[in-house]
């Protein structure tokens, strides 16, 4: 038996460049993984097939289970004939924008290289994971990078300075598919990702708090109005700053001050059930 940690990730930048003739939008995103996570175990049978058990009675065993998509194809590209129980014990909301499925894809990646000793690096694993799903790429590496193309050309960045992130998911669920449908590109300011990356190299937590920014984030309130409450409480208990992941309906805010997340955490457990106070891991 063999396990991975499947952390979830935020976006502290998301842009949309265009709209490309194979249909996939360009992108231009700073992401870092976030210290809530899946878990992953791995158990090596001889029965030659692929088994998913979940601890989420909602997310679906069989081939739409990102996981279990990925394990298939390293099964083929690589011929292997023994079978894997794949068991994940669900932490990170589903259909949230923070990347739960092409993170527990990206572990069973890792692992099954492991499990069956193929010896492939990550370069290798992000690029059997980008086939399945653009996030995959990143939650193989980990840590914090700049995405660019459909999100799965990943360049390193150095980890965002020490603070508190307080994630709330409302009891929506948004496909991803409607809000990049619903946006128009252009029509909304773009983030500036250049000082987002400098103010990571400089560790300038006041820096980065302001050039928070996804332009997807006004789509998805538009739609969904649950998300603008959501914003403007947690500005109101005292966040330092506040943005949509992906795309949505996650909203976090970043908090300095150890002393505040209490306020923050707590007030938002008055509006909704899903309230995470959880430590940027970025590493
Ligand atoms: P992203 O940020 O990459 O758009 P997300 O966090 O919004 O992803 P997921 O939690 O990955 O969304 O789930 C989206 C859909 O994918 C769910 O509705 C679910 O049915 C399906 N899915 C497939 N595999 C998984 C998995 N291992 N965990 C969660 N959902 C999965």
């Amino acid at each position: 038996m063999l396990y991975e940690k499947a952390p979830a990730k935020i976006n502290l930048t998301l842009d949309v460049l265009h709209k490309r003739s194979d249909g996939f939008h360009e992108v231009e995103m700073v992401m870092t993984t976030v210290d809530l996570a899946d878990r992953i175990w791995l158990r090596s049978t001889n029965d030659g097939k692929i088994t998913i058990k979940t601890s989420d009675y909602f997310i679906p065993t069989d081939q739409r289970n990102l996981a279990y998509q990925a394990a298939k194809l390293l099964m083929q590209k690589y011929s292997v004939t023994e079978g894997v129980e794949i068991t994940i014990e669900k932490s990170i909301p589903v259909a949230a924008g923070l990347a739960g499925g092409s993170s527990d894809a990206a572990a069973t990646l890792r692992g099954l290289n492991r499990l069956w000793k193929l010896g492939l690096s990550n370069e290798e694993l992000a690029e059997i994971g980008a086939k399945i799903g653009s996030d995959i790429p990143f939650c193989v590496y980990g840590g914090t990078a700049l995405a660019t193309g459909r999100g799965e050309k990943i360049q390193k960045l150095v980890s965002p300075p020490n603070c508190w992130v307080i994630l709330v998911k409302p009891a929506i669920s948004v496909s991803t598919a409607s809000i990049y449908g619903n946006l128009e590109i252009g029509r909304y300011t773009h983030p500036n990702t250049q000082a987002m990356i400098e103010a990571l190299e400089n560790k300038d937590y006041v820096q980065m708090c302001q050039t928070l920014e996804n332009v997807l984030e006004p789509v998805t309130m538009a739609l969904y109005p649950e998300v603008v409450v959501l914003k403007e409480q947690m500005k109101k208990f005292g966040a330092d700053s506040v943005l949509m992941s992906g795309s949505g309906p996650t909203v976090f805010g970043l908090v300095e001050n150890e002393a505040r997340v209490p306020r923050i955490y707590n007030g938002l457990k008055g509006f909704c059930r899903e309230v995470y106070a959880i430590r940027m891991m970025g590493e």
